[in-house]
C-alpha cells in the first residue's frame, strides 16, 4: 500500500510518499509559506527535484498542489490519486486522551481539537492539515500519529510536577512529553541491532535535534523524558532554554520590560546554545567557531553536553541501570564530537567509547568497545517510516 505521510506546520507541509511493502519513499517534499505566498520543493525518487513558487492561500491548495506534482505526467510517482491506500498524519499533543495512534474520525478529531490548548502553535496547524486531506481525499482512511502518545506510559512519579494537584485535575498540567514517535522507533531499532528482546531492554535514547529530548525506555515503555508539559522543558536546545529556574521569568520581565507572553518568546526562540554563543542555533556552526577560538561558542556546546549526560545520569538511576544509549536526529546522527562530549561523563556506568567506530555520520553502529559494559549506539531516526507504518497497522 501506498501512505502518504504529513506533517502540517501553522506555515508549511512536509510529506512522504512510502511504499508500505518495500518501505521506500517514493517522492518527498515541502510546502513552504502557506497563506503568504507559496513555495513548493518536490523530490521523486530517481526523478528530478522540482522547486517551484505557487499561490498556497491556504492549506487545502497546498495539500492540492501536492496531490497534483504526485500524479503529474512528468515528476510524478503514481498514476492516480486511487493508489493512496492511507493518509497517516503527524499529531503534535494527543493530551492523556491518546495513548496509541488512532484512526481519524469525526468523533476523534473533535478529541484532538480538545487538545489545542495544550499545544496551541501545532495542533491546530495538524488539524487544518487533517481537513484538507479530508476534503480532497474523502474516501482515503486516515491515521493520527501522536508525539506525546508513547510517553503516556510514564507513571505518575514521572509525570506529576511539584504544583498544587489541583491544577493537574483541572487544567490537565503535567508532564507529557514530545518526540514519542521518535524515541519509539529508535528504541526498537535498538533492541533489534543487539538481537534482545524488546521487552526486556533499559535504553536511553538521545534525541538531539533543533528540538532535543532524551527518554528512558525501560522493557518497551516510556518511563520518563525530559520535555515536559511542552517541548521547552528539559536540555538546552538549539533555540529554546531547557530547564531554567521559574523565577526567572517574573525577574526577565522587570529587567527587560516585557510580559510573560515576551518572555517566553525569549526562551523559545532566542535562548539555548543559540542564545549562550550568540553564532547561532546549528552545531557545524557552533563548532566551526568553537574551534576558532569563540569562548561563548565553546560555553555553549559544553553546556548541551553536559545537559545531556544529566539526563542520562538520571534516567540510569530512574530504570536502575541501563543496557544501551543511542543516539539520533541531526546532532546525535551526525555529530561525533558531541556524542564523545556526552558519553566522557558516563565512564561511571561503564561506557566506553570505541574512538574510531564513533567516526561515522548518519549510519546504525554501535560507538562503544566490545567490552563496554554499556552500549551505545548511533540510531539514524525516521518518524515518517514509523508513521507509515503505525498507519498500516491501523488500517
Ligand atoms: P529538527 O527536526 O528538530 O529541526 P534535526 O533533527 O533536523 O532537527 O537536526 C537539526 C540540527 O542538526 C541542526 O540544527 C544542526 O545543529 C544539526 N546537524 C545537522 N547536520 C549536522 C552535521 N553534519 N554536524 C553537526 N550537526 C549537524
Amino acid at each position: 500500500m501506498k501512505v502518504l505521510v504529513i506533517n502540517c506546520g501553522s506555515s508549511s507541509l512536509k510529506y512522504q510518499l512510502i511504499d508500505s511493502e518495500s518501505e521506500k519513499v517514493l517522492a518527498k517534499g515541502l510546502c513552504e509559506r502557506i497563506g503568504i505566498d507559496g513555495r513548493l520543493t518536490h523530490k521523486p525518487t530517481g526523478k528530478d527535484t522540482v522547486s517551484i513558487e505557487a499561490a498556497m492561500p491556504n492549506h487545502t491548495a497546498a495539500v492540492s498542489l501536492v496531490l497534483e506534482h504526485l500524479t503529474d505526467p512528468v515528476c510524478g510517482v503514481i498514476g492516480s490519486l486511487d493508489e493512496i491506500g492511507a493518509v497517516g498524519h503527524r499529531i503534535v499533543h494527543g493530551g492523556e486522551k491518546f495513548a496509541s495512534s488512532t484512526l481519524l474520525n469525526d468523533e476523534v478529531v473533535a478529541e484532538i481539537e480538545k487538545c489545542n490548548e495544550l499545544a496551541p502553535l501545532h495542533n491546530p496547524a495538524n488539524l487544518i492539515g487533517i481537513n484538507a486531506c479530508k476534503e480532497l481525499m474523502p474516501n482515503v482512511p486516515m491515521v493520527g500519529v501522536f508525539d506525546t502518545a508513547f510517553h503516556q506510559t510514564m507513571p505518575k512519579t514521572a509525570y506529576l510536577y511539584g504544583l498544587p494537584y489541583e491544577y493537574y485535575e483541572k487544567y490537565a498540567v503535567r508532564r507529557y512529553g514530545f518526540h514519542g514517535t521518535s524515541h519509539s522507533f529508535v528504541s526498537k531499532r535498538v533492541a533489534e541491532l543487539l538481537g534482545k528482546d524488546y521487552s526486556e531492554l533499559k535504553t536511553i535514547v538521545c534525541h538531539l535535534g533543533n528540538g532535543a529530548s532524551v527518554c528512558a525506555v525501560d522493557k518497551g515503555k516510556s518511563v520518563d523524558t525530559s520535555m515536559g508539559f511542552t517541548p521547552l522543558e528539559g536540555l538546552v536546545m538549539g533555540t529554546r532554554c531547557g530547564d531554567i529556574d521559574p523565577a526567572i521569568v517574573e525577574f526577565i520581565a522587570g529587567k527587560e520590560n516585557l510580559d510573560i507572553s515576551g518572555v517566553l518568546k525569549v526562551l523559545n526562540k532566542k535562548s539555548g546554545v543559540d542564545g549562550l554563543s550568540g553564532v547561532g542555533s546549528d552545531f557545524r556552526d557552533l563548532s566551526k567557531a568553537a574551534g576558532e577560538g569563540n569562548e561563548r561558542a565553546k560555553y555553549a556546546i559544553e553546556v548541551f553536553c553536559y545537559r545531556v549526560a544529566k539526563y542520562v545520569g538520571a534516567y540510569a538511576a530512574a530504570m536502575n541501570g541501563v543496557d544501551a544509549i543511542a543516539f539520533t536526529a541531526g546532532i546525535g546522527e551526525n555529530d561525533c564530537t558531541i556524542r564523545a562530549k556526552v558519553l566522557s561523563y558516563l565512564g561511571f556506568l561503564g561506557v566506553k567509547v570505541d574512538d574510531e567506530k564513533n567516526d561515522c555520520r548518519g549510519v546504525e553502529r554501535v560507538i562503544s568497545t566490545d567490552d563496554s559494559k554499556v552500549t551505545a549506539l548511533v540510531v539514524p531516526t525516521n518518524e515518517e517510516l514509523a508513521i507509515a507504518r503505525e498507519t498500516v497497522a491501523l488500517i
